[in-house]
């Protein structure tokens, strides 16, 4: 039976969850845009998050970068702004903290941000591309993403180097398809697993959102970290309700002590 926190248990959860991670010969984090609330990146549905601001239709489309560019630059160079000014809290922390020590074997994010690696994560699947390259959707060049945010700081189109067509950052937009390698890739590690951590994501966004049944079937101990319930909670034996920067630290340090 699922051992919830909202049933005021939550120091007995985290020791139980820390036990099965302890255990686990291989365990695998699946993790979303919650985790990076708290280092000042807002997460996209949550009230205050980005598609509070925007419209995602308007700004996270291949049809808006092709028809409304504008826009689409505009939405992106405020996230990009937002990112140059954030570091990985000590969620990622904690979690780059568990894979130094042996005891995770990868992590699976459907975020973009790099901040994983950034607090030496090593082993990252980025599910959804990342803000570090800048892509041409016509000859699939990519290269560093200064080269959006140059020619936006400077008032101008980012066109590709190559090509000549408009660059977008190499992030997968709705209406474009995942990344098949790093898709198949973190289908793999989630059937492996033995334990299936999943911190921040409101699995609403499939194929993603699939990943914690996957393991569940192929028999892992799944982990729902997140501060609001989800469509999957039901798929995991442990679901502990709060923060990830509050349940992370003392997660991974009752597994570094088990
Ligand atoms: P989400 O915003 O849907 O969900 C975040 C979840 O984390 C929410 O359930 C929220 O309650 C929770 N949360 C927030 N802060 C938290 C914290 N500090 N601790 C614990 N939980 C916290 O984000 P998601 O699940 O990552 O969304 C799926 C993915 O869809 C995104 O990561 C994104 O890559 C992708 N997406 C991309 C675009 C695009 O721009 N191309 C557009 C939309 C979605």
């Amino acid at each position: 039976m699922a051992v919830r926190s909202d049933e005021g248990r939550i120091h007995h959860a985290i020791a139980q969850a820390a036990s099965a991670l302890a255990a686990s010969p291989f365990s695998v984090a699946l993790t979303g845009a919650g985790m990076s609330t708290e280092s000042g990146l807002p997460d996209f549905r949550s009230p205050g998050g980005l598609w509070g601001e925007d419209d995602p239709v308007e700004v996270a489309t291949l049809t808006a970068f092709r028809r409304t560019p504008e826009k689409f630059y505009d939405f992106y160079q405020r996230r990009l702004a937002r990112l140059a000014a954030a570091a990985p809290n000590v969620g990622h922390q904690a979690l780059a903290e568990l894979e130094a020590s042996g005891r995770l074997g990868a992590i699976i994010t459907q975020n973009v941000d790099g901040l994983h690696q950034a607090a030496g994560s090593r082993q990252v699947i980025e599910l959804h591309g990342n803000l570090r390259e800048a892509a041409c959707p016509q000859c699939q060049w990519t290269g560093s993403i200064r080269l959006i945010t140059e020619a936006l700081g400077a008032g101008t189109v980012p066109a590709c180097p190559r090509c000549a067509a408009r660059v977008k950052p190499n992030v997968v937009l709705f209406e474009e398809l995942l990344p098949q390698a790093a898709y198949r890739q973190a289908e793999d590690a989630c059937r492996r697993a033995a334990v299936l951590l999943v911190v921040g994501s409101s699995l609403q966004v499939t194929p993603a959102a699939w990943l914690p049944q996957v393991a569940r079937q192929h028999g892992a101990t799944v982990i729902i970290v997140n501060d609001e319930p989800t469509p999957f909670d039901h798929v995991a034996q442990f679901v502990l309700r709060g923060r990830a920067g509050a349940i992370l630290p003392p997660l991974v340090a009752a597994v570094q002590k088990a």
